[in-house]
Formats: C-alpha cells, sequence, structure tokens
C-alpha cells in the first residue's frame, strides 16, 4: 500500500493509473478504522482496479470543538487494517493540504435534504462534509465513490451535490454492518463506558421493534410507543426519532404507497452521540 499526505503527489500517482485505464474506487472516512470501513473498501475492491481510502478528520463538519477534539487517532492500527483489507492507496492529508486558506466550509444548497434530522441539531455539518468530500473527489477523481447507510443522510446529501454540480464519479451506498449484539459499528463506540456500552444495543433492538410494527401501527402510535421506552432507559437520552421519506428525509405522518420509509434516530450515550437507522418495508 502506498502513502500519501500531499495531494499533489497522488495526483501524480493516479495519473499513471488513469493512463493505463485502471479505474478508480475511493472510500471516505475519518480513521480509527473498524470493519464497517473495511466492508465499504471490500465492496470497492469488487468493482474497480484501484482503490483509495482517505483519513482525515474534517474539523468543518463537527459542530462541536469537543467532539473533533476527543475523536479518536489511531493511524497506526488504521494503516495495518487497511494493509490487511489490500487497500492500495492510502491519502491521509493534513488540515493545510486541504484547507489551504481558511477553514472553512462552501455553502451548499441540497435542496432541503440538509434541514432534516442531523441539520437540525448539528449546525453546518453538512456544509463541511460537502466541501471536504468535493475537495477529495476533485484531487482523487474516482469511477465510483462508497459510502454507509450508517449516515443515510450524509449518502442521500452527497448524491444530491454530485447530481447538482454534475460530478462524474458514482456514488454507491453500502449497509450497515453491525457489532454482534446488533450496535452499529462506529468509531464513537470506543469513547462509551461500559455500562452504556452494554446498554447501547438496545438502539437497534428498538429499531427493529419499529420495522414489525410498521406493519401494523401508525406512524404517531409509534412515535409515541418509542419515546415512552426511551423514558425507561436513564443511560440513553433520545435526541431524535423520525420516521422520514427515503428521498425527501422528510418526517413522515402517514404512509402513503409506492414511498419508501426509513426509520432514524439519535441517542446520547452519556457524552457518545450514537446515531442509527432501519429500513422499512410500507
Ligand atoms: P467515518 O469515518 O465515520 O466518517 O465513516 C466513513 C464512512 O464509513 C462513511 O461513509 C460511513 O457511513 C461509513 N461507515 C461508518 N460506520 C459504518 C458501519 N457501521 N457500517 C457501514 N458503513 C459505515
Amino acid at each position: 500500500m502506498r502513502i500519501f499526505n500531499n495531494k499533489k503527489d497522488l495526483k501524480d500517482c493516479l495519473l499513471d493509473y488513469k493512463t493505463n485505464k485502471k479505474t478508480i474506487g475511493f472510500v471516505p472516512t475519518m480513521g480509527a478504522l473498524h470493519q464497517g470501513h473495511l466492508s465499504l473498501i471490500e465492496k470497492a475492491k469488487q468493482k474497480n482496479d484501484i482503490v483509495v481510502v482517505s483519513i482525515f478528520v474534517n474539523p468543518t463538519q463537527f459542530n462541536n470543538v469537543e467532539d473533533l477534539e476527543k475523536y479518536p487517532k489511531t493511524i497506526e492500527n488504521d494503516i495495518l487494517l487497511l494493509r490487511s483489507a489490500s487497500c492500495d492507496i492510502l491519502f491521509s492529508p493534513s488540515v493545510t493540504e486541504i484547507y489551504p486558506k481558511n477553514i472553512t466550509s462552501e455553502k451548499f444548497n441540497f435542496e432541503g435534504l440538509e434541514h432534516q434530522m442531523e441539520g437540525r441539531f448539528r449546525d453546518g455539518h453538512f456544509d463541511g462534509v460537502g466541501t471536504v468530500v468535493k475537495a477529495l473527489f476533485e484531487i482523487i477523481t474516482p469511477e465510483k465513490a462508497y459510502f454507509g447507510q450508517k449516515d443515510f443522510q450524509q449518502l442521500q446529501i452527497v448524491k444530491k451535490m454530485v447530481e447538482k454540480h454534475h460530478l462524474p464519479v458514482k456514488v454507491k451506498g453500502c449497509p450497515i454492518y453491525r457489532e454482534e449484539d446488533g450496535l452499529a459499528m462506529s468509531s464513537r463506540n470506543a469513547r462509551l463506558p461500559k455500562e452504556q456500552r452494554s446498554i447501547a444495543p438496545f438502539i437497534y433492538k428498538t429499531l427493529q421493534k419499529i420495522q414489525q410494527k410498521f406493519d401494523t401501527k401508525n406512524i404517531s402510535e409509534i412515535n409515541e410507543w418509542l419515546e415512552n421506552e426511551f423514558k425507561k432507559q436513564p443511560l440513553l437520552t433520545l435526541e431524535y426519532f423520525t420516521i422520514a421519506d427515503e428521498k425527501t428525509l422528510k418526517s413522515a405522518e402517514s404512509k402513503k404507497a409506492n414511498k419508501k420509509y426509513r426509520a432514524f434516530i439519535a441517542v446520547f450515550a452519556g457524552s457518545v452521540r450514537l446515531i442509527d437507522n432501519i429500513r422499512l418495508k410500507n
């Protein structure tokens, strides 16, 4: 695996591959890698000649300084994992490499997707995501880029950005990879205190129950049931729960035929914020 910290050297290397008609698959990450990330790399390996992974903790997508400062950094272990996954290229730039002038975000219009769910609780988050993903796409110019459905809103926003800016890349969504007990894998899980870690699978168990209830109950009944479930869990604080249209990400009040729905949740386990979601069958 080749490692680049500098975009010029990376571009020169990629140009060689492109001249030889090799296809490039790209997996952007913030590091502290786990099996969830590796599952994206595996998908990229299946469909592309060369896989590039980036590790960059993007300051402009953090709305909370403490979250940025405490974001786990495990680069040596990440490199071992990437080698074991047969990643071809790691791009691990400094902040000044990506933001040579000011560490600020471009302002995007994602046609309302950015105002739902995470957007209501993480001011400026998606402008930060759009800025860094666009910058990385411009440096790497991949044919395909892989994103996890774990961050479903982010996935839809990146698709919208690609469509609106006519970027020549296909964005692929990949399934959520979970721990054996159902907790969605996340770099933040390592920060969970023991007690919170043992109760955290409750989040996915509750989403699975909602999947069942969606057949027979209406949305307001489900919302009420969920709020009551979380009231019984003193170690977990519900930030939001919503059943939303997969396309618009707007909260749904009633089910409509030929729409696809997903349940989305954000929960605080102590100071650690966890998100998850599940597809619902209409
Ligand atoms: P992050 O490093 O957390 O910014 O994540 C980098 C990419 O990995 C994003 O596209 C995430 O959605 C994806 N990802 C993170 N956790 C998981 C998971 N448990 N399953 C699938 N994809 C994931």
